[in-house]
């Protein structure tokens, strides 16, 4: 940038410059702040430093040129605004320095209050203090301690330490015990502390006091606590805080001052009403330090009648103006109040439905904007049971939290176990170090999955999440030994039986029975609970927004299910159909038996003999589906699992032989069995022998498959039902591929279908780069696409599934590589831009070509937004996402201006 351009930059505004859409520029507290002082409330007068200026800093470690000049301009006016100079020995004017990120970041950053006092100007604000010396006294250690603390990295214990000698010397334990003398002797021991620790003495000169406070504060935007506050809730790094210089009002100038906070409504239930805390005598640091105990906001009415009237007021005003709820910070000097801050208040997900309900009965805003005020995480997070706040049990371990809720049980350790245990009615958690297809009954049977392996699509993850079960994986610091059924963390041995809670949201894992509630949102979805009739306040305003979702969208929201029971479930939650249904899951149990003869089958006559006899197993299997969707679009997809997942694992088998051998026993079967596994061995399942390939390898199995799902059609519709099979064709990167196996399957359509009532679609995953790069080509054998995200972002950016998340992904992190997992949340720029190209040009060589997604992504609010934008028409998720999905979905079709749900 030119210096010329440097020096016209404006930097700093004035209150009466800014308003509230400016956050961007002059942070969420600077932009509030002009906000009401333009609508005419009592705002102590000063300006706000804006976030540029805070990004120039940080980039290159000093003020930007003309930054210091248009501080002293807008000082100058403040100065004669209020009728007194920062830091005159006779009147001085004192400012605060305040932190204020376009986003909130409660605590995070820095604050330095008094600025202007020193070893003269205190004894000018005793005199404005009508000679209040103890108070002037007590404002100057404050400084002096904040200003160590926060510009100079004195550590905070000493002064802490300092203070409280001092009471001890007083015999007690109150702040308010300490006398203008011990005051003054504090500050002199503060400043020994300061000058020890910084090798210079206090600063005298207020506006170096002002100058360094402002470059703490632009500082604090990279302190470790604010860059891991913002890595959480994916607020952007590069944003950085605006600083606001605010003249002092005093709230502990005695009994008829104080400070307080103020909610517009109940920010944990979004009950109507005024809430908020109230402490006499103190500034608003004590407050949050909690060293005195507040008294509930309406106390103020009895302590101080008008300034009471008054706050009400302006909250009435604030939350008209706002619709929305606010929240506030005040301060009464000597009977006089003064708004020091108000925002759009944080609130709990249960509040920010019913928040959104109420203000649109009350006309405030309407449904499309009641969407933008509510999210999907959000809904997500009332579906779950929870634990109770405050339940003061300690974690023992924390891993990744894979599927959120809270769940209590006994510890099991084997899917077998698990599966007794709950039969007799018990709760149990099923703890493993990861978990495979054969735990899938075990899963089922538990409350919730413990692991110690594995990331967020680890399987323990991506099945728990399916079935809408709480799961923490990757919890490594259980030592788990599964033969001798016990773990031992943190010191402690868990042995099978002793219960244990888990939290899937934080990843925590507690020993003992934490406290837990079960969701009735979860119960209004089931309909177990009427919207109409209900007195639950949740409950109606979720009904309606989600209503008013379902009939804004224009994204159709299927879900991903392999049996009638989760099938069932998923049109309870609304959704319109399957979108994947995962036939490897009916290959498992004792149907495995089967499938291994197929696989080894030495000739035609053996394998024909295991197709044969799963044929009537699978069309069992998907007429229970399509009973179960009636009607709806049923996407089956053909086979597609790692081979190695049916075989015995080849070490054990090699042991076993070897053992045998030893004993001299029989083994010649067995021998055979080795032999073959070996053969099939894979070193990279995930990229090796699946899907089409697997299909094109072992002759019949897709035929019977398509056999199984086409007579199934024809027997539904024979017996009245409806059924709309898609049959999806796995792993294809090329249109040989799906060409070939269209042509078959064709065929016994055909034959099968007869004269019958049925139509059979086509179509194909894209979950090959290859594919999605040569979509137009792969159009012409597809009558649909669904993409298969999961192993898009697999090999689109070349890394395992299974290994990745817990080996490295924690440092992509925080080297800011991603800002969330791409197995989570769709890549935009990379793995999406291949979903784009593909429905791009998949639309033009075939137009009305309908297109889905059924990895993970589904489900995930960002995503959604992303496949609405390219122009997808449906997502399929877990039955449990499908509620999110539906809310994303109308959220993603509605766009309000200046909304934002954060
Ligand atoms: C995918 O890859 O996104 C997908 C849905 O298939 P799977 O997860 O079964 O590989
Ligand atoms: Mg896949």
């Amino acid at each position: 940038m030119a210096a010329q351009e440097t020096v016209e930059h404006k930097y700093v505004y004035d209150f009466a410059e800014g308003n509230k859409d400016l956050k961007d520029l002059l942070g969420g507290k600077g932009a509030n702040l002009a906000e009401m002082t333009n609508l005419g409330l009592p705002v102590p007068p000063g300006f706000t430093i804006t976030t540029e200026a805070c990004q120039a800093y940080l980039a290159s470690g000093e003020q930007p040129a003309g930054l210091a000049d248009q501080i002293a301009a807008h000082l100058a006016a403040l100065e004669q605004g209020m009728g007194r100079r920062l830091g005159d020995p006779d009147d001085p004017l004192l400012v605060s320095v305040r932190s204020g990120a376009k986003f909130s970041m409660p605590g995070m950053m820095e604050t330095v209050l008094n600025v202007g006092l020193n070893d003269r100007s205190v004894v000018g604000l005793a005199a404005q203090a009508n000679g209040n010396q103890r108070f002037a006294w007590d404002s100057y250690r404050r400084l002096i301690q904040m200003f160590g603390k926060t510009v100079c990295e004195v550590p905070g214990e000493e002064f802490e330490h300092a203070i409280d000698e001092a009471k001890r010397a007083k015999g007690s334990t109150d702040d308010l015990d300490l006398d203008a003398d011990d005051l003054r002797a504090l500050v002199d021991t503060y400043k020994k502390i300061f000058s020890k620790h910084t090798g210079r003495e206090f600063p005298q000169d207020p506006r170096e006091q002002l100058d360094l406070a402002i470059g703490a504060v632009f500082d604090s935007w990279n302190a470790e606590r604010a860059v891991i506050y913002r890595r959480q809730e994916r607020i952007p790094a590069d944003l950085g805080t605006a600083v606001n210089v605010v003249a002092m009002v005093f709230g502990n100038l005695g009994p008829d001052s104080g400070t307080g906070v103020a909610f517009t409504r109940d920010p944990a239930s979004g009950a109507q009403g005024i809430y908020g805390d109230y402490l006499a005598n103190a500034q608003g640091e004590d407050v949050v330090a909690g060293i005195r105990n507040t008294v509930p906001l309406q106390e103020l009415e009895r302590i101080n009648k008008a300034a009471y009237d008054e706050l009400l007021d302006y909250m009435a005003r604030l939350e008209r103006h706002y619709k929305d709820l606010c929240d506030i910070e005040f301060t009464i000097e000597r009977g006089k109040l003064w708004m020091l801050q108000t925002r759009v208040g944080k609130r709990t997900a249960a509040a920010a439905f019913v928040i959104a309900g109420q203000l649109v009965d009350e006309g405030l805003i309407d449904l499309d904007e009641a969407l933008h005020r509510v999210n999907g995480a959000q809904l997500a997070q009332l579906m779950f049971p929870r634990f109770q706040l405050d339940h003061g049990f300690e974690a023992v371990a924390t891993g990744i939290g894979a599927s959120p809720g809270a769940a209590v049980g006994k510890v099991v350790f084997t899917s077998a176990r698990a599966v007794e245990l709950a039969g007799q009615g018990e709760d149990v958690i099923l703890v493993r170090r990861e978990t495979n297809p054969d735990d899938l009954n075990g899963m089922i049977a538990s409350r919730g999955i413990l692991t110690s392996r594995g990331g967020k699509t680890s399987h323990a993850a991506v099945v728990a999440r399916g079935m809408g079960k709480t799961c923490v994986s990757g919890a490594d610091a259980l030592d788990i030994d599964v033969p001798k059924r016990r773990f031992t963390v943190a010191g402690q041995t868990v042995t099978e039986g002793d219960v244990v809670s888990i939290d899937g949201t934080t990843g925590k894992v507690y020993l003992g029975e934490v406290p837990a509630t079960p969701s009735e949102v979860v119960q209004y979805f089931e309909g177990e609970l009427d919207p109409e009739a209900t007195d639950d306040a949740l409950v109606r305003a979720v009904h309606r927004i989600m209503s008013h979702a379902d009939a804004t969208r224009r994204l159709t929201v299927r879900t991903n299910a392999d049996t009638a029971a989760d099938a069932a479930r998923a049109r309870r939650f609304g959704a319109q159909g399957i979108g994947l249904c995962r036939t490897e899951h009916m290959f498992l149990g004792d149907r495995r038996e089967l499938v291994e003869r197929l696989i080894l089958a030495r000739d035609a006559n053996e394998r024909d003999e295991s197709l044969a006899a799963l044929l009537p197993l699978q069309r069992a299997d998907f007429v229970e589906i399509f009973r179960a969707m009636d009607g709806q679009p049923v996407t089956v997809r053909l086979i597609d699992p790692p081979l190695h997942e049916f075989l015995p694992p080849l070490e054990q088998l090699a042991v076993d032989v070897a053992v045998a051998q030893e004993r001299g026993e029989d083994v010649a079967k067995e021998e055979a069995l080795l032999a073959a596994v070996r053969r099939m061995h894979e070193e990279n399942p995930m990229l090796g022998l699946r899907g089409v390939r697997l299909g094109l390898v072992i002759p019949g199995l897709f035929a019977m498959q398509v056999r199984a799902i086409t007579e199934a059609a024809v027997e539904c519709t024979r017996q009245g039902v409806r059924a709309c099979p898609e049959i999806m064709v796995p792993l294809v990167g090329a249109v040989q591929e799906l060409e070939t196996v269209r042509t078959e399957a064709e065929k016994i359509i055909a034959e099968v279908v007869g004269g019958s009532d049925v139509e059979v679609l086509i179509g194909t995953m894209i979950e090959v780069p290859r594919a999605a790069l040569t979509a137009g080509q792969i159009a012409e054998a597809a009558e649909f696409f669904s993409f298969g995200t999961n192993d898009l972002t697999q090999m689109g950016w070349g890394f395992s599934r299974d290994d990745v998340e817990g080996a490295f992904f924690w440092r992509y992190l925080e080297l800011g590589i991603f800002g969330i997992s791409p197995f989570e949340s769709i890549d935009a720029d990379g793995i999406g831009r291949l979903v784009r190209i593909a429905a791009e040009e998949g639309r033009a060589a075939r137009p009305g070509l309908k297109l889905g997604v059924c990895g993970e992504h589904g489900g995930d609010p960002d995503s959604v937004h992303f496949f609405h934008s390219v122009g997808l028409d449906y997502v399929s998720c877990s039955p449990f996402r499908v509620p999110v999905a539906r809310l994303e979905a109308g959220r993603a079709a509605v766009v309000t201006a200046g909304s934002d749900s954060r």
